[in-house]
């Protein structure tokens, strides 16, 4: 029977153990904003929690929710504006936006220092050459989670399945640059029962409730499951068989209270570092 993976508990002890403290140092409270396009009913819960969780850090929060039909020029202009604004150290627009939005134009127009989901081009980039500033809050969230488990991960063979630049991507990087050795699998992937089956960390992100049954877990492997799937009683289900699975693993996260919880805390992280790196006075001679 694996352990769990927990990150409800580990994110309420990062937050208030050392965000909400460390928040309370600075000359003046971390700027969070977070933009809403349209109505969403994912999106409204998941920037509702967001939004939350920055009031109970003493955050400087703002949400800015606009209507479905907004332009991409309007959306811009919103985005330049945090830009510029010195009580704002966190800028996170929230996806999918509309489709007559186009989502890279947006997220290649925050301010990069500002960029505290990580999605922006500069900071994929420097993550990528192992010199991450802001590094995207899912994957650093599972990093930190095994990190905190004492997972060992150098020589592992790890499988992530998933691609996206959000999640799959980044995730590998990070695996990579902590010394596993990593296999990226997607939709085209071929043979990828057998991949997993040789997988010492699985970390999954595909959005398909159960599509990786619990007999293909080699027995003792780590199983980070990032998906969130909402089946049709209303119940949420990650894209790994939790059932079967937590009787193979060695350790495992739940859906809910896994993973999810620990993007929103690495979330206040990446905003509190941004504000720490604000009001720090520049070094001399620089
Ligand atoms: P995307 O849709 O952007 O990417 C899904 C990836 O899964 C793609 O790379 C796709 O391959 C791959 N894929 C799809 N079907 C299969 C298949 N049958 N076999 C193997 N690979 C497949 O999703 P995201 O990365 O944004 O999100 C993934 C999941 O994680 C979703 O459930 C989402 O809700 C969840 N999520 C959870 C978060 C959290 O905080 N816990 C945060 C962000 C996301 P291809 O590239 O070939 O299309």
């Amino acid at each position: 029977m694996a352990q769990l993976l927990d990150g409800k508990t580990l994110a309420r002890r990062l937050n208030q153990g050392r965000v909400r403290p460390a928040a309370a140092e600075l000359s003046r409270p971390p700027g969070l904003a977070v933009v809403l396009v349209g109505s969403d009913a994912a999106s409204q819960v998941y920037v509702g929690k967001k939004t939350r969780v920055a009031e109970r850090m003493g955050f400087h929060h703002r949400q800015i929710t606009r209507p479905a039909e907004t332009t991409q020029d309007e959306l811009l202009a919103i985005v330049r504006s945090l830009n510029e604004d010195a009580a704002i150290d966190g800028i996170l627009v929230q996806l999918p936006l509309p489709k007559h939005i186009d989502e890279q134009t947006v997220l290649d127009t925050i301010e990069p220092t500002k960029d505290v989901d990580g999605f922006h081009p500069v900071n994929s980039g420097l993550l990528s050459q192992g010199r991450a500033r802001f590094v995207a809050c899912t994957p650093k969230g599972c990093m930190v989670l095994l990190r905190e488990a004492g997972v060992e991960l150098s020589g592992k063979d790890a499988v992530v399945i998933g691609r996206s630049n959000i999640v799959g991507r980044p995730m590998a990087q990070l695996l990579e640059q902590a010394n596993c050795t990593v296999t990226v699998c997607h939709s085209r992937t071929r043979g990828l029962e057998e991949k997993v089956r040789a997988a010492d960390v699985l970390v999954v992100a595909i959005g398909r409730p159960r599509q990786v049954p619990g007999d293909w877990i080699k027995p003792g492997a780590v199983v980070v499951d990032v998906g969130i799937n909402r089946l049709d009683d209303g119940t949420l289900c990650g894209d790994v068989d939790f059932e079967t699975a937590v009787e193979r693993a060695g350790w495992i996260t739940p859906v809910p209270g896994g993973v999810g919880p620990m993007t929103i805390a690495m979330l206040m992280a990446n905003t509190l570092e941004s504000a720490q790196r604000r009001q720090r006075p520049p070094s001399r001679g620089t």
